[in-house]
């Protein structure tokens, strides 16, 4: 019979048995164990799971010949932007980089969405949102802000996956209880190890993951959420004087993202119910999605597009909750100003320059 090997939890060193102590010791870091304890612990090690994401196929309809007909596509030559609109909507100004020289000719396919979420704001609403996000910034130059310099206000529908499952998941972590005491000669330290596990089952409904390789993922990701309450299954009718990014982005690409952000949450979910520990160390998750569906969606997003100095600056409104997000140009000038004439309060620029910062991203 071969003579199992226990490895030290705490430092990887060989354990052996103590007789003394009647336990299992680590003649490295002077860790005793039970001997139930560790096999327990080992046997968990051994067995733990790899992640599994098993998503099933996602709709395959394309739209229909007359709905093709209907609408026209409106390529960006520049940055290779595809949008579509009905007919009677020309983009005039590429959503993503500005650029006015956009192609239309005929859709030949396009899949068909699942779901849509409609526009709930208009332009109006937009502008608004816009004027709100620049008041208070000091130091914004002051001929970003008049409101003749915004050369585009798209209304866009931007493409997104909606991931559904169910999930199993296993999570150990490492934690310690410490103790520390003193007698005349001595201080004591005791520290209890634990091997804590959770195992569970959490259900994700909708994991949205955007379709669209030009937006920025931390614009998307900034302007969620969005109410899925308010989502109808796609008609082309609700494209009628809007525009819609054909994806760019397949289901399979985006699963990576939607498998991250499932584990983060998980993760984050577990991690609170362990507690009662002075530390908590993750040693291993893995998460099991056996069977989960994609789907297809439009999200409704208003693109605002500004010219200044040479540079395009962008920003996007969630066009159901006006959430907004944009990078603000920093005048160079007023900037100084504020760093030499008033050195005296420093930490008042610092709060500035932070709250500055935030509203970037
Ligand atoms: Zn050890
Ligand atoms: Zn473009």
């Amino acid at each position: 019979m071969a003579i199992q090997e226990y490895k030290c939890p705490n430092c990887s060193g060989a354990v052996s048995f103590d007789s003394g102590a009647q336990k299992m010791k680590c003649p490295y870091c002077d860790a005793e164990f039970e001997i139930g304890a560790l096999q327990n612990y080992q046997k968990e090690v051994a067995e733990q799971k790899e992640d599994v994401y098993g998503w099933e196929k996602y709709g395959v309809d394309g739209l229909g010949t007359e709905e093709l007909d209907a609408l026209a596509s409106n390529s960006c030559p520049s940055c290779g932007a595809e949008i579509i609109g009905d007919k009677n909507t020309v983009a005039t100004v590429c959503p993503y980089c500005g650029n006015t020289q956009i192609v239309q000719e005929r859709v030949k396919d396009m899949l068909k969405p699942d779901f849509v979420i409609p526009f709930k704001l208009d332009k109006k609403a937009a502008k608004a949102a816009l004027e709100k996000f620049q008041q208070g910034k000091k130091l914004l130059p002051s001929l970003f802000k008049s409101e003749s310099r915004m050369d585009s206000i798209t209304a866009l529908y931007v493409p997104f996956w909606l991931f559904d499952a169910g999930a199993n998941a296993q999570i150990r972590y490492k934690a310690t209880k410490t103790r520390v005491w003193s007698d005349s000669n001595y201080n004591y330290t005791k520290t209890k190890f634990y091997s804590v596990v959770r195992n569970g089952t959490l259900a994700f409904q909708k994991v949205p993951v955007d379709g669209s390789e030009k937006m920025d993922d931390i614009y998307m990701d900034s302007i969620e959420p969005f109410n899925y309450n308010e989502m109808v299954p796609f008609n082309t009718a609700y494209l009628s004087g809007y525009l819609a990014e054909k994806f760019d982005v397949n289901a399979e690409a985006a699963m990576p993202r939607a498998n991250e952000r499932i584990k983060e949450t998980i993760e984050a979910e577990f991690r609170r119910t362990v507690t009662g520990y002075q530390t908590v160390t993750k040693e291993n998750a893995s998460v099991q999605v056996p069977k989960g569906n994609v789907h297809y969606a439009l999200f409704p997003v208003w693109m605002l597009n500004t010219k200044y100095q040479g540079q395009i600056y962008t920003f996007a409104m969630n066009g159901q909750t006006g959430k907004l997000i944009g990078k603000l140009p920093m005048d160079k000038g007023k900037y100084k100003k504020y760093l030499f004439g008033i050195t005296a309060v420093a930490g008042c620029i610092l709060t500035l320059v932070l709250t500055l910062l935030k509203n970037v991203i």
